[in-house]
């Protein structure tokens, strides 16, 4: 198999540079062994939710300068503002024509109401759970109802509720909470208790159980203006189940994005999927890239688990396999690696100090910022320090970044993909390809 450009990984990262590339024209492959981080993610896209002190970060694009003047190994500094910038309106406008419509509050962030009744930056939300409509409700409206499926455990309202009434935003709220029952869920022989958030969703997949939904959400919450659920509303993308919902039930719904599985992931998973297959793009799933041959400085050959060795061949790759979470860097008990090409990673560090003394402390945990180290270009070096110029690099392998210290996560993955995208697009147009 042969291809422009195939892309190790279809999380966040690899599917933003596969769009652009098959949108260029490139012929260009995914190949991914598992479901990635999307999956497990609230589907908001954090951009940057600290500053350089440590406070909380309300307009990230200002707050930047400062931050990377003391990272300058961040992924950030590579791109620049511009890429940054504009990767994010790519992503804005592929999201929209799924029918998955992001919005943003301006240069700020806004915040979501998690699962656990906190509250939590993010700079891109999908309309569910962030929009002008939701931003006027939260700054005029007063009477919440905090509502689950009978049976559902992955979502408490009540304890929800409790964690909102302490937060100063909610003091002068009246906060309500109660039960939903749903419809007969006979066909797929499960008791509500064991149910996932995915299971509900499928019910919604059709309009016709939105209307039975918004006479019990009247009847259960009558002086509610504004109701908040667990997200339910269908797996796939569907532009504005929620506003036809808010219609029906005389009240604005908002979608909580519940613990993983996460449907608000999923949905943006998927978006993000049939935008690559609708650019002509070729994503492999399930299968794992085990190796690669690496001659005179560029990447040649891929050996895959089921396609057996030196499968695949492209004139650029692409490498988005993720941290740790999805198996783009392994830990051994002394040692740090890159599992697929043994590219040279950022120092780190005896085990010693690989995380701090406190679990869930204010101090990151070094290890989260360990990663592949790349040039000015994305381009990472071999085992034996040389530059590989047909590989770029994307997403969370790269190191210098703390996605959960930083609140970057997403806005890194977006960036990185769509500048290593952009490299493969420029030189592909050059007569020797590199
Ligand atoms: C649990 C969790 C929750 C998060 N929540 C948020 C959030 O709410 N907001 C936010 O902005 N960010 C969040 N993040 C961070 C953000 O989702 C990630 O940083 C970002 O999505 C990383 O994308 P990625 O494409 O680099 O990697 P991943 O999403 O990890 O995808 C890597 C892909 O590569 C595949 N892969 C790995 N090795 C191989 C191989 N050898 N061969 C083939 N395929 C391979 C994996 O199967 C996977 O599909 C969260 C992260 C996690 C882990």
């Amino acid at each position: 198999m042969k291809y422009d450009v195939v892309i190790i990984g279809g999380g966040m990262a690899g599917l933003i540079a596969g769009i652009r590339c098959a949108d260029s024209g490139l012929s260009t492959a995914i190949i991914s062994a598992g479901v990635s981080a999307l999956h497990f993610s609230s589907g908001c896209i954090d951009l940057l939710g600290r500053t350089a002190d440590g406070g909380v970060a309300r307009e990230p694009f200002s707050s930047m300068p400062e931050f990377l003047a003391a990272r300058p190994g961040h992924p950030y500094a590579r791109v620049g503002e511009n890429t940054l910038r504009a990767s994010l309106a790519f992503f804005q406008e592929e999201t929209a024509c799924a029918g998955l419509p992001y919005c943003d509050n301006g240069d700020e962030n806004h915040f979501h109401v998690t699962a656990l009744g906190t509250v939590k930056p993010a700079y891109l939300s999908p309309e569910g759970v962030f929009s002008e409509l939701v931003k006027t409700a939260f700054e005029t409206r007063r009477c919440l109802a905090i509502l689950n499926f009978k049976g559902f455990r992955d979502f408490h309202p009540r304890l929800a509720a409790a964690n909102l009434a302490k937060n100063p935003l909610f003091s002068d709220w009246k906060i309500s909470t109660g039960s939903l029952t749903l419809p007969p869920i006979a066909p797929q022989g499960k008791n509500p208790r064991e149910l996932r958030s995915i299971d509900i969703a499928r019910l919604f997949d059709t309009e016709s159980r939105l209307g039975e939904v918004a006479e019990q959400i009247k009847e259960i919450a009558p002086g509610a203006d504004f109701v908040a659920v667990p997200a339910f509303l269908g797996t796939s993308p569907r532009r504005g189940a929620e506003k036809r919902l808010s219609l029906l039930a005389g009240r604005l719904i908002y979608e909580v994005p519940t613990l993983p599985p996460s449907l608000l992931g999923m949905r943006l998973d998927a978006a993000l999927k049939a935008r690559f297959a609708a650019r002509g793009g070729v994503f492999i799933a399930g299968d794992r890239v085990t190796g690669g041959r690496i001659e005179g400085g560029k990447l040649r050959f891929l050996s895959t688990h089921q396609a057996g060795e030196d499968a695949m061949s492209a004139r650029f790759f692409i490498l988005a396999t993720g941290s740790f979470f999805s198996g783009g860097l392994k830990s051994r008990f002394d040692a740090v690696e890159e599992p697929i090409l043994n590219l040279a990673l950022d120092r780190t560090l005896p085990r010693n100090t690989w995380y701090s003394s406190k679990f869930l402390g204010d101090e990151s945990h070094p290890f989260l910022s360990f990663g592949v180290n790349v040039d000015e270009n994305a381009n990472p070096r071999d085992a034996d320090g040389r530059t590989v110029t047909n590989l770029f690099c994307a997403g969370a392998v790269l190191s210098g970044y703390d996605p959960v210290r930083e609140g970057s996560g997403s806005g890194v993955a977006i960036a990185t993909g769509y500048f290593a995208a952009g490299r493969v697009m420029a030189l592909s147009k050059t007569p020797t390809g590199i």
